[in-house]
């Protein structure tokens, strides 16, 4: 049969077209999602029974799911408890033993089965004597002209939704299949997208044909002729997905740079240097070398858009600070947001404190709090060492700008800066200090807010290379792979319940030698999860237990002037030990806090307790990680070693990727990442690479030409 001859691509045809798709399949279908011909196509298996070779009854074993076969010879449904409660059960013979497949509280179940079927029965024993299954999947073998697709082979096992039979939909998909795919996957693709895909493709492998080709990939994800083909079509399916990702990566960013121009914001210096010398540090190399990119960028033609990665405690802040003098320098106020208020309010500190002498205005903005018309000092004092960098009327590098007679203002704020509907007027460049916590949408809608300003993203944690090309596909990336010299070293230590006696007693001396302490527990209240610990609670405990020690305690629930006030005190060493939650994660900057014990640690994400460990080591003091967990289930052990074994924080970051999944890693909201079918996050790299490669060639390669 023919394609209609219409503009709507077939892939596209609904469902209800296909002979057996009534109204009620259709529902059901729409409920996994599949709607067209190509939603079904792309169905992947949850997993495959080899029914060639299966189990006999007598070889299933109590470790390992396995797929056997047999008649039914007996079944009954049993009530008890006045007919609240059921058990349906059936007993198959294979001629080597017996088996008992039961389901509890499934009376419904009796209407599937009938004496003498033939079922294919997968899963694990529960039970030996007698041989028992609980509740197997199962499958009626009808024999009738389909029966080839379903056994004597490799059968698909798709993720179903009630009403809908295993049997049929695997008859649908085969039917399209051979309708639709079989033809093609000899001659050229029956659906031109297919085509396409083959043909880009083929532009990048250069003739060497390493993957099938998409029609091939699809059949073989669904009828695989041997097990070790889903492999290898699950990677050309992926590869399609993020080269089509990638094309709308590069093609926005080209879009992008021919209709944006850049504000020329590369600046002359005359704040930097004066800046840079009341420091009181050296940049390192390289962020010297980073702030070499960024300039090229700020004073180039099309607006920057920058990621900035660097472990914690690689300074990203003084080089924030740099690229914000630049703007500043050019006459264009500059935009920084945090992830959390603490975080706004501790940028706004530091920030005063090295702009205002050089004559910038820093105004915050969260939510709950706004300092605005600070005057920048006309004749401020000079700072430490004495260095007339003060008044930049004098300096031999203040020049008065010309293009400014107003100096220009440093915003800073959290994503409040967003919805305020504030607007911020001559905005040169936007600093998110996003720690995995803004979206690309909300990037985006902040970035509106000026013409076109310059755009530098930070973040905390390094980003898995993977994601780095995904989620940040579309900026470039500048690393400060050096961390500043003289820092004082990390310890970690993963550690059992029982240890914290002596953790406590090891806490105490340091805090007798001067030394601040952060502790870290899961939850705010306890909410009733067993050996969960709670910080409100313990707060009660250590206030009295830590005595004459100073315990203050710190969460998302208190008010931000409470936050603020703690901090503040914690700061000044008037608060021994600093109890949070998760909260304090980000960028906080305590030096003389040298101890970070992190309770029920197997709690958190491995990137998150590299963030917390970030916290101490800031100083010259050698620093203390001590993390507390006694659980061993879901690998949390093995988890935790990680940290023990490095500090490289790409190396956790891939290892919590690995782990987690990027859900977990990114955030619900975060990932304005498309659902990839078939693509992993965790384990691409090499696919994504040569999805960026190819795309790259063909966005580059025929400028607006006819490929895309
Ligand atoms: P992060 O990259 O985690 O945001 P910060 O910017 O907070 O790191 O810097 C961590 C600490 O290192 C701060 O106390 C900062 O003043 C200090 N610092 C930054 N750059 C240098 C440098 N080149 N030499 C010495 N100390 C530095
Ligand atoms: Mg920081």
């Amino acid at each position: 049969m023919s394609p209609p001859e219409t503009k709507i691509s077939p892939l596209a045809t609904p469902l209800t077209a296909l002979w057996g798709v009534g109204a009620e399949r259709a529902a059901q279908l729409a409920r996994l999602n599949l709607r067209t011909i190509g939603d079904l196509l792309l169905h992947r298996p949850r997993r495959y029974e080899d029914r060639r070779h299966f189990c006999s009854i007598a070889q299933l074993t109590r470790d390992e799911a396995a797929t056997t076969r047999g008649t039914i010879v007996a079944l009954g449904l049993r009530r008890f408890r006045g007919g609240s409660k059921s058990v349906f059960e059936i007993i198959l013979d294979d001629g080597t033993a017996r088996l008992h497949c039961r389901w509890w509280n499934l009376p419904f179940m009796e209407k599937y089965f009938a004496m003498g079927d033939e079922v294919f029965v997968y899963g694990k024993l529960k039970e030996t004597k007698p041989r028992t299954i609980d509740h197997p999947e199962t499958e009626v073998i009808e024999g009738g002209e389909e029966s080839f697709i379903h056994i004597n082979r490799i059968a698909p096992v798709y993720p179903l939704t009630e009403g809908l039979p295993q049997r049929w939909l695997r008859g649908l998909i085969w039917r399209t299949l051979e309708r639709f795919v079989a033809a093609s996957r000899e001659s050229a693709a029956h659906f031109p997208e297919w085509r396409e895909a083959d043909e880009k493709l083929a532009a990048l492998s250069r003739g060497a044909a390493t993957l099938p080709s998409r029609a091939n990939a699809i059949h073989m994800t669904h009828f695989p002729e041997e097990l070790t083909d889903v492999e290898i079509a699950r990677q050309r399916l992926a590869l399609d997905e993020f080269i089509e990702l990638q094309i709308q990566i590069r093609l926005r960013r080209k879009k992008f740079e021919a209709q944006a121009q850049a504000l020329p914001c590369g600046g002359d210096n005359r704040l930097i240097k004066p800046f840079l010398v009341q420091l009181g540090f050296k940049l390192t190399g390289a962020q010297t070398k980073v702030l070499r990119e960024i300039r090229a960028d700020m004073g180039g033609a099309h607006p920057m858009r920058r990621l900035l990665q660097g472990d914690v405690g690689s300074g990203k802040t003084a080089v924030a600070a740099c690229a914000a003098l630049m703007a500043l320098e050019s006459g264009f106020n500059v935009a920084l947001m945090a992830p959390t208020e603490i975080l706004a309010e501790q940028h706004f500190h530091n920030f005063e404190k090295w702009f205002e002498p050089l004559g910038v205005k820093v105004e915050l903005q969260t939510g709950s709090k706004k300092t605005s018309n600070i005057q920048p000092r006309k004749v401020a004092e000079p700072p430490r060492g004495g260095h007339p960098t003060s008044n930049i009327q004098r300096h031999p590098h203040a020049q008065p700008s010309t293009l400014n007679p107003q100096p220009s203002t440093l915003f800073i704020g959290t994503h409040a800066l967003l919805t305020s509907g504030f607007d911020l007027p001559k905005l040169g460049l936007v600093i998110i200090d996003e720690q995995h916590k803004f979206g690309v949408a909300q990037r985006e809608q902040l970035v509106r807010k000026g013409r076109y300003p310059h755009l530098l993203v930070m973040t905390a944690t390094p980003i898995p290379r993977t994601l780095g090309l995904t989620l940040y596909g579309d900026l470039d990336v500048s690393v400060i792979d050096e961390l500043p010299a003289g820092r004082g070293r990390i310890k970690t230590f993963v550690r059992t319940a029982d240890k914290l006696p002596k953790v406590w007693e090891f806490i105490r001396e340091k805090l007798a030698a001067g030394r601040q302490a952060y502790v870290v527990y899961p939850r705010i209240e306890e909410s009733g999860e067993k050996g969960v610990k709670a910080v409100t609670k313990e707060f009660e405990n250590l206030k009295t237990s830590l005595a004459p020690f100073r315990v203050g305690l710190l969460h998302g629930r208190l008010k931000s002037r409470e936050k603020e006030e703690v901090m503040a005190a914690f700061r000044a060493n008037a608060v021994n030990v600093l109890l949070a939650t998760s909260l304090i994660e980000v960028g906080v900057d305590v030096p003389n806090a040298t101890v970070m014990l992190v309770e029920n640690a197997e709690q958190f994400g491995l990137a998150q307790l590299h963030q917390l460990r970030g916290r101490i080591g800031r100083g010259a003091h050698e620093s203390h990680c001590i993390l507390i967990s006694d659980a061993k289930t879901g690998g949390a052990d093995e988890r935790l070693k990680v940290l023990e074994e490095t500090t490289d924080g790409f190396r956790i970051a891939e290892a919590d990727l690995k782990m987690r999944g990027p859900g977990e890693l990114l955030g619900r909201e975060q990932s304005g990442l498309p659902e990839f079918r078939f693509g992993n996050l965790a384990e691409d790299l090499n696919l994504i690479r040569r999805a960026r490669e190819l795309a790259t060639q063909l966005v580059e390669v025929s400028p607006g030409g006819k490929t895309i």
